[in-house]
C-alpha cells in the first residue's frame, strides 16, 4: 500500500514554495515523524505534517518522490508542539517549514540513523541508571532536606501557593533580591515530583533567561538542587552559544524525556518537551526574548500560548480517561476551591520581573494574568537610595561628578564594591579632526566607527569593518585627531587615574576592571571576570548593560549610571520603559547583602534631574511609572492598546527599498480588513545603511490584533508580487516584524 505524507521542510516564506510538499511512502507515517526527503538535488530533513491515503489531487504516483528515510529511533513530535509551531508561523508571518525546522537542532540533519541510535542509547542508559534513584510514581521520595535551600519568606510562600492554584499566566512581580529564583526552584520541584500515569512522559519544566552566559549562578543553582534527585542528565541547557553536538544532545534529552529541566534562552521555547508542566520566563521584560531575524517571534508570548495549548491537551486527556471528570472552575477562580477532589491539571507559565513589560503589566491589570507581588528583599534588606547628580552644577567638562568619585573612594576604603554603567563600549564613539571636520565614518554604513584605544583600531559596531587608527587626518593630514565622547575603555582609564590615591582596607591600590562585549569575547573570559568580581579582587567594575543583569555580587553598595540621558529623549516610545528597567535592574545589584544594604546607593548623572521618570525611580515605584506610561500609550493608541507590525526592506539603494514598501502599501487597497489598518509612508531606518545595504521600513497599525493578523496574511502574496516591480529592482530581502520592539 502507498501513502502520501505531507512533509514540511525549511523553505522560507518568500521562496514561493507551499507550506508542505507531498511525498510517497510505503509506510503510514504518524504526524510529527521526522524524515529525510529529496528536495531538488539535495536530501533534507522534514517533519510529516499529515499522511494521506489518497494521492494529492492532480499528482500521480510517478510524479511524487519517495520519502528517503525515516528517523525511526525518534518518537514523533507531538500534536501540541505542532500546534505551537503552526501558531508561531501564522502569527509571525513565516512558513511552517521555516519555523519547524529552525526549532530542530541543526545537527539532526547530518546524522545517520545509526549515529542517532547510538546517541539515544547512550542517553537511555544514563537515564536507566538513575531510574533507581528517582522518586517513583507510587511513592515520591522525600527530599533530602539540605537540597531545598532556604526556608521560604512569607512572600515567597504566598506566591508559591498562589502559583500552584493559578488559573491564568502568572506575573511574578518581585523586587530585585526578593527571591524569585527560589520560587522558580520550588515550583519546579513540585512539578517534577508530580506523579504521572504509567506510560506517559515524565513531567518537565522549561526555564528561560535572557542570556544564559550572564547567569552561570542560575544554572549552578538548578543543577545543585535537582541533579542529586533526578540524575546528572536531568538538567540540560539550550542556547545558541552551544556547539552543534551539545545542542543535539540537549534537544534529544528533552524530546525523549530524559531531561526534566531545560534551561535556555528564547530558542528553548520551541524545544520538544512532551511532559511540559511549567514554564518560567525570567526577566520577562528583556528585549532579547524577541528574535530579530528569521521568524521574529517573542519567546515570552509563545510561552504563554504554549501553556494554553498544553493545558487544553492535559484537560481533554484527563476527560478522555475519566468518564465523570470534575467540573473545572471557570478561569480566574481558585482551582481547588473547596471540593478537595482531584487537583486541576495544567501547564503553568510564570513571567518574572521587577519591572515587567507594559504588555504584561497591562494584562495583569485587566485580570488576564494573575499578578503576584513580592515587594520585599529577602532578609529585609533595603533597596538602594537614588541620588541624582545634576550635571548642570558640576565643573565644566567633568565626565564623572566629583561627589560621585568621592563616594566611590569612600566605599573602596571600606572594602565595598562599586559598579559604573555606560551604554557604549570602546574608548570613544567617534574620532574627529578639529581642523577639517573629518570623522571616523564607516565606509559601508551610515554610522561612525568606534575608537578602541587598547588595540588602536577604528571598529564599526554594525558591520565589523576594522582599521588601524590613522596617524593623521586622512582628509587634511592634520596630526591632531581626537576622540569625541566616551566609551567604557575611557571611563575605566579615567577612573583608574581619579582613584589612584585611594587605598583598600588591605592597603592595596584600588582596582578598576571593565566588562563588556570586548573584554568577554574570548571563551571563558566572562567566567573569569565574574569570578574576580565575586572574589572581591576588583573594587570598581565598569561596563555596559551586561553588568546590570542578574549577577548576585554581594559586596556592591554603589551603582552609578553615567550617561542615561540619551534614552530620556529617544524617538523610540519604548525607550523610557527600557531605561527604567535598566536602572532598576542596575540598582538591584547594590545592597544585595542585607548587612550592607542600608548604605547602598544608585547614582544617576543627568542634565535633566526634573524628568518625571526619576521621580518614580526614586520611589522604586514601578506601578506608578507603568500607570503613567500606559496612560500615554492609551492616548496615542500605542501597544498594548494598539497593534503594530513593520514591513522591512533591504536593498541596494534606499530608493528601491522605499519604492518596494510604498508600492506594497498602494497595492493593499481592497484587501480584507484594509479599512481597519493604517499604513504609514516608508522611512529609512535610524542607521540607514549597514554593510552597504540600504534599509527602510513601513509601519502598519491596527486597533485589533485580529484585523492586523488577517490583513498581514492577505498581504503576503502582494508583497511577493511587488518584489518584481521595476522600481523595486535592487531589493535584497523583505521581512514582516509582528509586535516589533523598536520602531
Ligand atoms: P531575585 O531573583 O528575585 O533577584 P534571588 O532569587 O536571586 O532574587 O535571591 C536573592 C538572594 O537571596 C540569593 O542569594 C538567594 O540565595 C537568597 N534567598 C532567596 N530566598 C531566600 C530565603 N527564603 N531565605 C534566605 N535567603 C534567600
Ligand atoms: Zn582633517
Ligand atoms: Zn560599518
Amino acid at each position: 500500500m502507498t501513502f502520501w505524507p505531507n512533509v514540511v521542510v525549511a523553505t522560507p516564506a518568500h521562496s514561493g514554495v507551499g507550506a508542505s510538499l507531498s511525498y510517497r511512502s510505503e509506510l503510514l507515517l504518524a504526524p510529527g515523524t521526522l524524515v529525510r526527503v529529496p528536495l531538488g538535488q539535495r536530501e533534507v530533513l522534514g517533519v510529516v505534517w499529515e499522511c494521506a491515503t489518497e494521492p494529492p489531487e492532480g499528482l500521480t504516483e510517478a510524479q511524487t518522490k519517495a520519502v528517503a528515510s525515516v528517523l525511526d529511533g525518534l518518537p514523533p513530535l507531538n500534536a501540541r508542539w505542532r500546534q505551537l509551531v503552526k501558531f508561531a508561523a501564522q502569527y509571525y508571518q513565516r512558513s511552517l517549514g521555516e519555523v519547524a525546522l529552525a526549532a530542530l537542532p541543526p545537527q539532526l540533519r547530518e546524522l545517520s540513523n545509526e549515529q542517532l541510535a547510538r546517541r539515544l542509547k547512550r542517553q537511555a542508559k544514563a537515564a536507566h541508571t538513575l531510574k533507581t534513584t528517582t522518586p517513583t510514581d507510587a511513592a515520591p521520595a522525600p527530599a533530602p532536606a539540605a537540597s531545598d535551600g532556604h526556608d521560604l519568606s512569607d512572600e515567597q510562600r504566598q506566591a508559591l501557593a498562589a502559583l500552584h492554584s493559578a488559573q491564568a499566566p502568572v506575573l511574578l512581580f518581585g523586587a530585585t533580591g526578593s527571591g524569585k529564583t527560589e520560587v522558580y526552584l520550588r515550583a519546579t520541584r513540585e512539578v517534577l515530583d508530580t506523579a504521572t500515569p504509567e506510560g506517559s512522559s515524565p513531567t518537565q519544566v522549561l526555564v528561560m533567561v535572557p542570556e544564559i552566559n550572564l547567569t552561570p549562578q542560575l544554572e549552578a543553582r538548578f543543577r545543585e538542587r535537582f541533579e542529586p534527585l533526578y540524575g546528572a542528565d536531568s538538567v540540560v541547557c539550550l542556547h545558541s552559544g552551544m556547539t552543534p553536538p551539545q545542542r543535539l544532545n540537549s534537544w534529544l534529552a528533552a524530546h525523549t524525556g530524559t531531561a526534566r529541566i531545560v534551561l535556555g534562552t528564547r530558542m528553548a521555547v520551541l524545544a520538544s518537551l512532551p511532559g511540559l508542566r511549567l514554564m518560567v520566563v525570567d526577566e520577562e521584560h528583556d528585549p532579547s526574548y524577541k528574535s530579530q531575524e528569521g521568524a521574529r517571534y517573542s519567546a515570552r508570548d509563545l510561552a504563554v500560548y504554549r501553556a494554553k495549548v498544553e493545558t487544553e491537551a492535559l484537560r481533554s486527556a484527563g476527560q478522555a480517561g475519566d468518564p465523570h471528570p470534575n467540573p473545572l472552575p471557570p478561569a480566574g477562580e481558585g482551582a481547588e476551591a473547596g471540593t478537595g477532589s482531584e487537583p486541576d491539571v495544567r501547564c503553568h507559565v510564570v513571567l518574572g520581573s521587577a519591572t515587567p513589560s507594559l504588555e504584561s503589566w497591562h494584562a495583569a491589570e485587566q485580570g488576564r494574568y494573575l499578578r503576584l507581588a513580592m515587594p520585599g528583599r529577602v532578609g529585609g534588606g533595603a533597596l538602594p537610595r537614588l541620588r541624582l547628580v545634576d550635571m548642570n552644577h558640576q565643573p565644566k567638562g567633568a565626565v564623572l561628578a566629583p561627589p560621585l568619585v568621592a563616594a566611590m573612594a569612600e566605599r573602596i576604603a571600606r572594602g565595598e564594591q562599586c559598579m559604573v554603567l555606560l551604554n557604549r563600549r570602546g574608548y570613544a564613539p567617534v574620532l574627529a579632526c578639529h581642523d577639517c571636520g573629518w570623522k571616523s565614518a564607516c565606509a559601508h554604513c551610515s554610522a561612525y566607527r568606534v575608537f578602541h584605544k587598547l588595540d588602536r583600531t577604528l571598529r564599526c559596531h554594525h558591520c565589523g569593518f576594522t582599521e588601524r587608527v590613522p596617524r593623521a587626518c586622512p582628509d587634511c593630514g592634520n596630526l591632531d585627531i581626537a576622540p569625541v565622547g566616551r566609551g567604557t575603555e575611557q571611563i575605566e582609564e579615567h577612573l583608574s587615574a581619579l582613584l589612584a590615591d585611594v587605598r583598600r582596607p588591605d592597603g592595596g591600590p584600588a582596582r578598576v576592571a571593565r566588562m563588556d562585549a570586548d573584554s568577554t569575547r574570548l571563551k571563558g573570559s566572562l567566567e573569569v571576570q565574574l569570578a574576580t568580581m565575586h572574589s572581591g579582587a576588583v573594587d570598581v567594575l565598569v561596563g555596559t548593560q551586561m553588568i546590570a543583569k542578574g549577577h548576585d555580587f554581594r559586596r556592591i553598595t554603589l551603582v552609578a549610571s553615567v550617561n542615561a540621558d540619551s534614552a530620556l529623549f529617544a524617538s523610540d516610545y519604548r525607550a523610557p520603559e527600557r531605561l527604567f528597567a535598566l536602572l532598576m535592574q542596575a540598582a538591584g545589584r547594590a545592597g544585595r547583602d542585607a548587612a550592607h544594604s542600608e548604605a547602598s546607593e544608585m547614582w544617576v548623572q543627568t542634565w535633566y534631574p526634573q524628568h518625571p521618570l526619576f521621580a518614580t525611580l526614586k520611589k522604586h515605584d514601578y506601578p506608578a511609572f507603568a500607570a503613567e506610561q500606559l496612560t500615554e500609550r492609551a492616548q496615542a493608541g500605542m501597544p498594548p492598546y494598539g497593534y503594530q507590525a513593520l514591513l522591512r526592506a533591504d536593498a541596494r539603494t534606499q530608493a528601491a527599498a522605499q519604492a518596494f514598501l510604498n508600492r506594497a502599501a498602494e497595492h493593499s487597497q481592497g484587501l480584507p480588513y484594509r479599512d481597519q489598518i493604517t499604513l504609514y509612508p516608508a522611512v529609512p531606518l535610524t542607521i540607514q545603511r549597514v554593510a552597504n545595504v540600504e534599509r527602510a521600513q513601513l509601519l502598519v497599525e491596527a486597533a485589533s490584533r485580529g484585523a492586523l493578523q488577517r490583513f498581514l496574511s492577505a498581504w503576503q502574496p502582494v508583497l511577493l508580487q511587488c518584489r518584481s516591480l521595476p522600481e523595486a529592482r535592487g531589493l535584497i530581502r523583505f521581512a514582516v516584524d509582528v509586535d516589533p520592539l523598536a520602531i
